[in-house]
């Protein structure tokens, strides 16, 4: 297929296999990765990252949602799928069709899947904090009861799991050191049952916190090469993945006194040089960034004027005079000696890189470099 150069993310999955070894080497010796490629995969396409990772012999991947599961069962990823959050009941067939593996999020769940009398492959989300899915672990007695219940059930029962929210900030350091701790109780409790997968480490949690509890590690963030937070440090062998790229559509001069896009939020003060790019928030660029990001181009910072449109945007290349219509422009990624990344992109409007790598929308073609 030819590239329409409008609006574009290249994706070197060379690095994907790079931060996977990376954050691999920086593990305790046996904790294995789960991958997490839900959202197709932070919007690096979860097929072309499922297939590059098993083909260097990645066994389990997570997911979001029995959707996301079945795209990839199509696709030939063969080994466990964990689907990491609801499945309507009246999927459940589909589980067992696809061989999938079902997070059960509370008693009250478990027993719907357990009343389709299906033999659903599944494990248990323990909440040690977070209070989003799980069943609460400081009443460990009846937590370890319901866990035996499934186990000895028709649901095949093949582990347990937390997740950590916090392991990205260091001042927390305490609450989770906490939750770790009140994780490996119930793991205790219930270690007779020699269930396969135990984990609770996200990719905060793997660089951070050294446990023997976690068999696994979910990696998500870090695979694409971005930070859990934003003062987070992360080795440097590890890369963003995705670049994100346009084009200078036209330029043209615009006077003191005149106005550049909806509203009229910005107004020249001198004779400027304005480049309009054909990108917008239809394309998943944020229309936060008006009048406060900017672009790259020849290695040179070009400032947003204005508002971001939902298919456009204006910048600022007055102090680029090499700057020419149908050029390359950078909006995430490196060009010359400069680099803007999805997290330096998130942290000028509040937000996280998740939020703005999940967020280019499915107009933006992907391209595998
Ligand atoms: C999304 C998710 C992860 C991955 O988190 P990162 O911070 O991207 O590593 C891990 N575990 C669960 C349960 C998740 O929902």
């Amino acid at each position: 297929m030819k590239v329409i150069r409008r609006s574009w993310c290249e994706i070197d999955l060379s690095k994907i296999i790079a931060n996977y070894n990376c954050y691999k080497k920086q593990l305790l010796k046996d904790i294995e990765i789960i991958p997490v490629v839900k959202a197709d995969a932070y919007g690096h396409g979860a097929v072309k990252v499922a297939s590059c990772l098993q083909k260097e012999n990645v066994k389990n991947f997570a997911v979001s949602n029995i959707s996301e599961a079945i795209e990839l069962r199509e696709s030939h990823i063969n080994g466990q799928i964990l689907i990491l959050g609801y499945t309507p009941i009246d999927q459940a067939e589909k589980l067992v069709k696809y061989n999938l593996t079902q997070t059960l999020l509370s008693e009250k769940y478990a027993q719907d899947l357990l009343d389709s009398k299906l033999k659903i492959r599944c494990q248990f989300a323990i909440d040690t904090g977070m209070n989003r899915i799980g069943i609460d672990v400081e009443d460990l007695g009846k937590c370890e009861y319901i866990i035996r219940k499934i186990a000895n059930s028709t649901l095949i029962l093949d582990g347990i799991f937390t997740h950590l929210c916090v392991a990205d900030m260091p001042s927390e350091n305490q609450f989770t050191k906490q939750q770790i701790n009140m994780f490996k109780e119930i793991v205790n409790c219930i270690d007779d049952l020699k269930l396969p997968y135990i984990h609770c480490l996200n990719s905060a949690g793997g660089l951070w916190y050294k446990d023997e509890v976690s068999h696994f590690a979910r990696l998500g963030i870090i695979l694409y090469g971005l930070k859990p937070d934003y003062n987070n440090q992360l080795p440097k062998e590890i890369n963003p993945v995705l670049e994100w790229k346009s084009v200078i559509s036209m330029i043209k001069n615009v006077f003191p006194g005149e106005s550049v896009g909806y509203g009229r939020t910005y107004v020249a003060k001198k004779e400027m040089r304005v480049a309009t790019i054909p990108t917008g928030y239809a394309d998943g660029y944020n229309r936060l960034l008006s009048n406060k990001g900017y672009v790259l181009i020849h290695g040179k910072k070009a400032p947003i004027l204005g508002r971001i449109c939902m298919d456009q945007f204006m910048v600022d290349v007055s102090s680029i005079p090499e700057a020419r219509e149908y050029e390359e422009v950078v909006l995430i990624g490196k060009s010359g000696k400069k680099e803007f990344t999805a997290d330096d992109m998130a942290n000028m409007i509040g937000t996280i890189g998740y939020e703005i790598i999940c967020g280019i929308s499915k107009r933006v073609p992907r391209i595998y470099i």
